[in-house]
């Protein structure tokens, strides 16, 4: 198996220097469309991705953005479908082997539509488990990636140390997923913002939804400071947000509905740490999925 590096890798190399904007450089701030064929309520990655391959398919797309930095900014990263498998998630593995599957295209059509480099690295994720008590942790997330038929590579303490030589001493076993990828998101976000003002699109920032336009049961538009815009199709993408029960402006002649989200409970709040070195892989560590945090990034390294 050619999965093991000659190269030895280290911690704390510095991400590359992010050229594109992240501020309002591609945002329309002129006013709100009275209609648009799809509005989107939210800028993170999956608004802006929804939007650009609308726009691209010829519809009129505006975007509205509150203007809070969401998870898209914060986020490390990681395309880890087999590193992040946890129990309860074989239902959704296939989806998320086939969503990473599709990076590839999607990386080399943002890339050339926007001029923006996303910093795309397949060279896979180690997951490392510090002290003997991580271990058993790691062997049961290691046979749960087996059973689900993914192929991920177990290390002993030595190999892992051996993979990663910047990994302290108490660095004890890890999971190498090969095929596990990663982008950065301070580059995919201005991407994405690019390339959908390259097709037309329009991200109004700073402009909150505060409520869905309902009409006969269905979403026909949304409502911002600035009024109502029409919209035969609404797309809610704000995120951790959607949970927010917006408040019901008075509206004259409109059966103004708020957002009426409710959020998918997850195990807990969570927590995880990733680095990289010079030849590539992804270093992981641990997911707090009780409200526990398995540890700090600075527990990683020497
Ligand atoms: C610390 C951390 C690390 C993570 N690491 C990874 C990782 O390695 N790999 C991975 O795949 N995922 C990771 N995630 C998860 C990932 O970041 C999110 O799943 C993803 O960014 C969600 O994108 P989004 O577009 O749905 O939401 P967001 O990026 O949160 O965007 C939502 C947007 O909606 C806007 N908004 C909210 N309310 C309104 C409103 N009423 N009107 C208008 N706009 C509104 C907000 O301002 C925000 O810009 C991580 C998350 C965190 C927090």
């Amino acid at each position: 198996m050619d999965w093991r590096r000659d190269t030895p890798l280290c911690i704390g190399e510095p991400l590359k220097p992010v050229d594109a904007p992240l501020g309002a450089a591609d945002a329309n701030s002129a006013a709100q469309p009275d209609a648009t064929d799809v509005a989107i309520v939210g800028a993170g990655a999956i608004g802006l991705s929804i939007a650009w391959r609308l726009a691209s398919a010829g519809l009129a797309v505006t975007v509205f953005d509150r203007g809070d930095a969401g998870a898209s900014l914060a986020a490390t990263g990681m395309l880890a479908a087999a590193t992040e498998l946890e129990p309860g998630g074989l239902d959704l593995l296939a989806l998320a082997l086939e969503s990473r599957g599709l990076w590839p295209r999607f990386r080399a059509e943002l890339e050339s539509q926007s001029g923006i480099d996303i910093d795309y690295r397949r060279e896979g994720i180690l997951t490392v488990a510090i002290g003997r008590d991580e271990v058993d942790r790691l062997k049961f997330r290691h046979d749960l990636q087996a059973r689900a038929g993914l192929t991920t590579h177990w290390l002993d303490g030595p190999s892992v140390r051996a993979m990663e030589p910047a990994l302290r001493p108490s660095a004890s076993a890890g999971i190498f997923c090969a095929d596990d990828h990663q982008v950065d998101p301070r580059c995919l976000v201005p991407a994405l913002r690019r390339a959908l003002a390259a097709r037309g699109g329009r991200l109004m920032e700073n402009l909150p939804v505060l409520s869905l336009e309902i009409a006969g049961g269905r979403a026909d538009g949304v409502v911002t400071p600035q009024g109502l815009c029409r919209a035969p199709i609404v797309i809610v993408a704000n995120g951790a947000w959607a949970c927010a029960q917006s408040r019901r402006p008075p509206h004259r002649g409109g059966d103004r509905g708020g957002m009426r989200l409710r959020p998918h409970r997850h195990g807990g709040r969570g927590f995880c740490a990733a680095g990289r070195g010079p030849a590539g892989i992804s270093l992981y560590r641990g997911h707090g999925n009780r409200g526990g945090v398995d540890g700090l990034p600075a527990d990683l390294g020497r």
